[in-house]
């Protein structure tokens, strides 16, 4: 088999347990994967960052034995995650085609630097940088950066969405957040992005929406744990799938064209776009009329020493707004969001004219 590229096919498929556990269930559960045909890489973990010490934390080089029968057999590249220099020595002394870094690996500077450091002279090997648990793009950006630094080649690095940590309520283990990958594509918009639906659902019943997401979005590909018997998976049991649930899966999955030359569709687009630029710019115009006229108050406010903050007239606007919005098709959401920033900034700009 010859090197492996992440220049290739899209949608990439990553697909594989959690964890190596055992031989059979390595080699058993990549070989139903591999028959498929809808599968192009293998993933197995097997040095697991846990939350908690006495879980099962990776079978560790025996793992890489078994992979490296997995490629000979069904001929796939093979995956695993790497956290230090030695994970990724041990990793190439086997074989290992794609390398990625986890998401607690991510948050950590030293360790990637290491990795970047220990790839310095090995820039054939393909790595994926998932996002950090935090939402913070810097972090993840920086790690981007620290691979670059080291002389690996752009095109031989992409980027894993798995969602971020959150303290507050969601059904998914990891919220997605979106935006920040829409953030993240503009810092690198030549490198892939591939989608882990699994590490941001958490469970099975959510798996499809999310990839379907991705697809929508443009994603360059999935990577989904899949497990022979996922009630008994040592690790991220709940959101492993069986090799067959995990077909039918990436076959339901509708992927979009990135763009496309239909006269129809770019004329028709192309109106929209001038109408929503139109739009906008109204927007901005009347946001700066607004904000004007907030300064006018707080001239009024200063002159006869009043405060700032009239919270009667500002809970009156709110109800009143949302009762007028209701209507209109706007959740009550994005309402609340943008009356606040309106508020958030008209204050502040008060306070400056009082203090002046
Ligand atoms: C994994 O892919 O099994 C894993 C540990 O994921 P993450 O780093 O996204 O938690
Ligand atoms: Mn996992």
């Amino acid at each position: 088999m010859g090197k492996f590229s992440l220049g290739g096919k899209r949608p990439l498929i990553i697909a594989g347990p959690c964890s190596a556990e055992t031989k059979e269930q390595t080699i058993e559960t990549a070989m139903q994967l591999a028959r498929s045909g809808r599968v192009d890489v293998i993933r197995a973990g097997v040095w697991k960052p846990r939350t908690q010490p006495g879980t099962f934390e990776g079978i560790g080089e025996p793992g890489l034995q078994w992979l490296s029968e997995v490629k000979e057999a069904t001929g796939l590249p093979i995956a695993v995650e790497v956290a230090n220099r030695s994970h990724v020595e041990l990793a190439l002394r086997y074989g290992v085609d794609l390398l990625w870094i986890g998401a607690r690996t991510t948050v950590s500077p030293f360790a990637v630097q290491e990795i970047a450091e220990s790839l310095h002279d090995n820039h054939d090997v393909a790595i994926l940088i998932k996002n950090p648990m935090t939402p913070d793009i810097g972090l993840w950006a920086g790690a981007v950066n620290r691979l670059i630094n080291e002389g690996v080649p752009r095109e031989n690095i992409g980027l894993i969405h798995r969602g971020f940590s959150y303290f507050g309520h969601s059904k998914y283990r990891n919220p997605p957040m979106w935006h920040m990958i829409f953030e993240m594509r503009s810092r690198f918009p030549e490198m892939m992005m591939i989608c882990d639906p699994s590490h941001i659902c958490g469970c099975r019943p959510l798996l499809y929406g999310i990839a379907q997401q991705a697809a929508d979005l443009c994603y360059d590909g999935l990577i989904i744990e899949s497990h022979i018997c996922p009630d008994k998976a040592w690790s991220d049991a709940s959101q492993q799938v069986t090799p067959e649930d995990c077909i039918t899966m990436i076959d339901n999955v509708m992927w979009r064209a990135k763009t496309t030359e239909d006269p129809e569709f770019t004329s028709e687009l192309n109106v929209c776009r001038q109408k929503i630029d139109q739009i906008d710019s109204e927007l901005f115009e009347l946001l700066s009329e607004r904000m004007r006229t907030s300064d006018k108050i707080g001239e009024i406010k200063k002159a006869n020493n009043v405060a700032i903050l009239q919270s009667n007239r500002w809970g009156e606007i709110c109800r009143r707004m949302l009762s007028m919005t209701r209507g209109m098709g706007l959740s009550e959401e994005f309402v609340s969001a943008i009356l606040e920033t309106i508020h958030l900034e008209s204050i502040s700009r008060q306070n400056e004219i009082m203090n002046k």
